[in-house]
């Protein structure tokens, strides 16, 4: 205990089962354990409601980039809302702090990529892209190009489009999903999908699918690839080395779109600014989202290259937009999210120093008997959990061993998150050598005396 608690947990919690209808949550389980209350947090930790420390390895939902308790994001956002609170940019309005947030992505991004669209979130983000792409090919006299290829086991959202794009099996399940014009090939996986042959191999073999779709439909009616730079909610699924080259030399045959989904990737997490640096991508739409303002406010956007905006500006006007696409106070934190990632060299301390000894302690890991394969890049990792280190075979009931070894790490102080029985991280960026040494000793102690 760090400090003595003024909430009354237990109403709390009564409130919440009784009102609350949780994402993605059984809202039944919450009457069973009830939900643990985070009440505020400060650097890399969070305090629950107890009073109770706990190492946020997740940085919140992969996008508290800089930590938390910046006051100076606070103050910028108070001062934003005496300002102006709200206006959009709908019908030739603009304000201030959106317009300077569009120069900035335009100066960070890739070099081609100058212009911006404001979305409240990466769903939006995605729901956008899917209506760009369409609209794009449409202005060009190809409406019938108008498929999205995208990745099995892909996360690009919530929304019905987003859900749409992304590749989770139990969400297409619940709304008849996907929509119309939406296909999934084969995802990179190795460890799950291709230990029969060798990364490289298997990696040139899942790029490959992307070839035999285009074929299947005919390049005349594919009108985008959308992908992760590496998947994340997917259980951080980094392809092998072979997987983009092969995929860039597929595209670099058609006329079809790039959209690179740095929604989770973006604003440092590989060490780069976008995971398109880091794998040498040269995407022609980029949805954006949550390290855009480290979560302290929501706002998404997509980057838009000059090759599709030529098309756009032909198009005359663009049939969507949020009330809150580019929310001054949003705008304005964003902003200054990005000179502090900027002016305390946030993201090159990631890819030199902090990056690669959580990686180094990170593959210590991978020697424990319960682990098949300890991955990671920069401020992200995942372990496969096997029964079996001999064989990796993995355990009969993935989701409860996941969920096992989360809620004990969640107990003992860490996040650290499931998917299946794949255990994923992705701190703050700002996480220190000791931080991370608290980090993985956690880790280990779950691994040690979960099973
Ligand atoms: N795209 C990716 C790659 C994501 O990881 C996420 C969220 O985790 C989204 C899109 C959706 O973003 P949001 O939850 O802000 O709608």
């Amino acid at each position: 205990l760090t400090s003595p608690s003024k909430y009354d947990t237990a109403r709390l919690q009564q409130l919440d089962r009784d009102h609350y209808f949780h994402p993605f949550t059984d809202h039944k389980a919450l009457g069973e354990e009830g939900s643990r209350v985070i009440t505020k947090a400060e650097g890399v930790y969070l305090e629950d409601s107890e009073g109770h420390r706990i190492l946020d390895g997740m940085a919140g939902l992969w996008c508290v980039n800089v930590g938390y308790g910046r006051k100076e994001l606070a103050e910028v956002a108070y001062q934003q809302m005496l300002e102006l609170p709200y206006y959009n940019s709908f019908f030739k309005t603009a304000h201030p702090p959106a317009i300077e947030l569009a120069k900035k992505l335009a100066d960070l991004a890739p070099a081609h990529m100058n212009n911006v669209f404001f979305t409240g979130s990466g769903s939006e983000s995605n729901d956008t892209v899917l209506r760009l792409t369409r609209h794009y090919w449409a202005t060009k006299g190809q409406p019938d190009k108008n498929i999205i290829i995208s990745r099995e086991n892909a996360y690009h959202g919530s929304t019905v489009a987003g859900a749409s794009l992304g590749g989770m099996k139990p969400m297409h399940k619940q709304g008849g999903l996907p929509i119309e014009g939406i296909c999934h090939i084969q995802q990179p996986y190795w460890f799950g999908e291709g230990q029969d042959m060798s990364p490289e191999a298997f990696g040139i073999k899942a790029a490959q699918a992307l070839d035999a779709k285009i074929q299947e439909l005919g390049e005349d009616r594919v009108a985008a690839f959308i992908a992760e730079p590496f998947q994340g909610a997917g259980g951080v699924i980094i392809p092998p080395a072979s997987y983009w080259p092969e995929i860039k030399k597929i595209l670099a045959k058609y006329d079809i779109l790039l959209v690179v989904d740095e929604v989770i990737c973006g604003f440092g997490r590989t060490g780069e600014w976008f995971g398109s640096n880091y794998f040498d991508l040269q995407p022609d739409l980029m949805p954006i989202a949550k390290g855009l303002s480290s979560g302290y406010l929501p706002i998404g956007g997509v980057m838009i290259s000059d090759r599709v905006m030529d098309v756009v500006n032909k198009g005359g006007d663009f049939n969507h937009g949020y009330t809150y696409s580019g929310h001054p106070a949003a705008a304005a934190v964003a902003l200054a999210n990005l000179e502090i990632l900027e002016n305390e060299n946030i993201i090159q301390t990631v890819k030199e120093e902090t990056g690669p000894y959580l990686q180094t302690r990170w593959a210590e890991l991978g020697e424990h008997p319960l682990v098949g394969e300890a991955r990671g890049v920069g401020m992200v990792g995942a372990l496969e959990l096997v029964k079996d280190k001999g064989t990796n075979a993995r355990f009969d009931d993935k989701a409860t061993a996941g969920a096992l070894c989360r809620d004990f790490c969640f107990q003992n102080g860490l996040v650290m998150r499931a998917t299946g029985d794949t255990m994923i991280i992705s701190p703050p960026l700002v996480i220190t050598r000791s931080e991370i040494d608290e980090l993985i000793d956690k880790a280990r102690l779950a691994l040690d005396l979960t099973f």
